[in-house]
């Protein structure tokens, strides 16, 4: 499924599998989650995309000889920056995104290079593995830079806060979900993860929090997550895109209270992230779309409709 120009519909096209380079491995894919950052791409929302571009960095995949392979979205660095050189590798000023700079998984074949493939651990059949690979290890990437924050709050239930919640609850933290007004839908959802109390955006909740992950991509969330922060909290925005934030009074920030962004994730997070994952474990909920339907996909996951997350079966 291929994107010719931001702002269109992806087309089925049929084009040669690709050749792997040296370094590279070529996979089947079995399995593709699609991540709201697809959307973005897709949407124009991201500058200089790779055209045409084939779409999705949540792969799961098979080589000739049978094993079976994560690519996530940070597909190659430089390794010599001063990034790269103090283990800050997702920030690599010369990066190459999956999906993005290199062509991705909304496709049969692959190829990645392989020293950037994180493994998959057994016990989750291709579909409920392949949201692990960015919803998962991005949402604990933002985990951990909230700090050892006990009650943790979490705007917007996708793909990836349905991933953390469990982890965060593992954890011994106290979680406390917010969802759009009015969508009982998920905010029974969220209580059914394990939070321990589920509002709107723009409540307070009954508790000041010890830190906020935002993951929607919705700006008038900083300010809001900011006002249900206790002295010393951090809000850590999770998106690669996000509208503008509106102006604030200082006196939300004030008393030490941090604003930050997580960008991308190291290959350290992944294995992380997919060592901890069984013994948590995670569960994903998936809703399952064959790869012509990567279109409709997207549409539901753009209109908030996607229950856990989205995966494309190959
Ligand atoms: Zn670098
Ligand atoms: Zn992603």
């Amino acid at each position: 499924m291929v994107l010719h120009a931001a702002g269109e519909q992806l087309r089925l096209d049929e084009v040669p599998a690709p050749e792997p380079q040296p370094g590279q491995v070529l996979l089947r894919v079995a399995a593709c989650g699609v991540c709201r950052t697809d959307l973005h791409v897709v949407d124009g929302e991201l500058p200089n995309p790779k055209l045409p571009l084939v779409p999705g960095h949540q792969i799961v995949g098979r080589t000739d000889d049978g094993r079976r392979i994560g690519v996530p979205w940070l597909g190659w660095t430089d390794g010599a920056c001063r990034y790269c050189v103090s283990g800050r590798e997702n920030l690599c000023e010369s990066a190459r995104f999956t999906g993005y700079d290199l062509d991705g998984g909304y496709a049969e074949h692959v190829v990645a290079d392989e020293r950037f493939c994180l493994p998959i651990p057994d016990g989750y059949d291709d579909l409920q593995a392949a949201p692990l690979l960015c919803a998962g290890l991005i949402g604990y990437r933002a985990l951990r830079l909230a700090g050892d924050a006990e009650r943790l709050g979490l705007y917007g239930f996708g793909a990836s806060a349905h991933i953390v919640a469990q982890v965060a609850r593992h954890q011994g933290r106290r979680l406390f979900g917010f969802v759009r007004r009015g969508d009982e839908a998920a905010r029974a959802f969220v209580l059914e993860l394990g939070c321990e109390w589920a509002g709107a955006s723009d409540e307070l909740p009954p508790e000041q929090l010890d830190a906020a992950i935002v993951f929607a991509p919705v700006g008038e969330l900083v300010p809001a997550a900011l006002r249900a922060l206790a002295r010393g909290g951090s809000v850590v925005c999770a998106g690669i895109h996000m509208s503008d934030i509106p102006s604030f009074p200082y006196e939300l920030l004030w008393e030490e209270r941090l604003v930050r962004s997580v960008a991308n994730l190291t290959r350290r997070d992944g294995e992380e992230f997919l060592a901890l994952a069984p013994q948590v474990p995670v569960r994903t909920e998936v809703e399952v779309f064959d790869l012509e339907q990567a279109n409709d996909a997207l549409d539901r996951l753009r209109r908030g409709e996607i229950r856990g997350a989205a995966v494309l079966r190959v």
